[in-house]
């Protein structure tokens, strides 16, 4: 089974058919969905995540996005735990212009604690001129797993070859995505793959995610492939395509 544990839907085309054929195409049984507040961002809303979980129960499992500024957020969050079923919380602290040590996340992340329910945090890269990169230091993820030792904090896009797997492996309520680029540092370094894999620490908190959205379903098939190819044991593909994300999501 394959689970993609990071996509998104982007505002503005509704052919959600070329996202579901994109992981047909790839062999992907379920994806994770993230909408990104507020909706003009152009990520879609919590409304939108549960309408669409709905329409594809068996394809699609969504989480929720608040932001801090909010001031209804809290109860934000618990509609879209305890009324639209969505599973996480996406924080994209660059596009949502917010350090990932802002206070206000505070009452956020304990209520994600509370619900048991794993932060998707983006880190590295963003390539819209307004987004700031200061906020997607991944090394904030560090100071956070201090300061939420029970929350379940995942380094989206995580590094593979820097500090990121270091952060894994200090703390264990740390958890990594392959996300773009660990698939783009395989397809460059192909033989790497067993070392980096090792330097990655845990295979028992490593993710697959694509990163797809309908605009780019090819994003399913380009990120597996290189995943696949890996020579490391079934057991630890078996953990990175579905088991971490299933225990994690307490699917089992
Ligand atoms: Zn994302």
């Amino acid at each position: 089974m394959v689970i993609d544990s990071h996509t998104h839907i982007r505002a503005g085309n509704d052919d959600i058919g070329a996202f579901i054929n994109g992981m047909d195409e790839a062999g992907v049984d379920m994806a994770v969905v993230s909408p990104i507040a507020p909706a003009e961002l152009g990520f879609m809303d919590n409304e939108y995540m549960a309408r669409l979980v709905k329409q594809y129960p068996d394809r699609l499992i969504g989480y929720a996005s608040v932001h801090p500024s909010d001031e209804h957020a809290v109860d934000q969050l618990r509609r879209a735990v305890e009324d639209y079923g969505l599973k996480g919380l996406k924080l994209h602290p660059p596009i949502q212009n917010i350090s990932m040590l802002d206070p206000r996340l505070g009452p956020i992340i304990e209520t994600c604690i509370r619900y048991d329910i794993p932060i998707l945090v983006h880190t590295g890269p963003v390539y819209s001129r307004e987004s700031r990169m200061i906020f997607s230091n991944s090394v904030d993820i560090d100071e956070l797993a201090i300061r939420y030792p029970d929350a379940k904090l995942i380094i989206a896009h995580g590094h593979p070859f820097g500090i990121d797997p270091v952060m894994v492996a200090k703390h264990e309520n740390v958890y990594i995505d392959t996300t773009s680029t660990t698939s783009e540092y395989l397809t460059m370094f192909p033989q790497l793959d067993q070392m980096l894999y090792d330097w990655m620490r845990r295979d028992d908190r490593i993710l697959f995610g694509s990163d797809s959205n309908q605009n780019h379903p090819e994003r399913f098939a380009s990120d597996l492939k290189p995943l696949r190819a890996m020579r490391i044991s079934d057991e630890s593909k078996e953990k990175l395509f579905s088991g971490n994300i299933k225990r994690l999501l307490h699917m089992d």
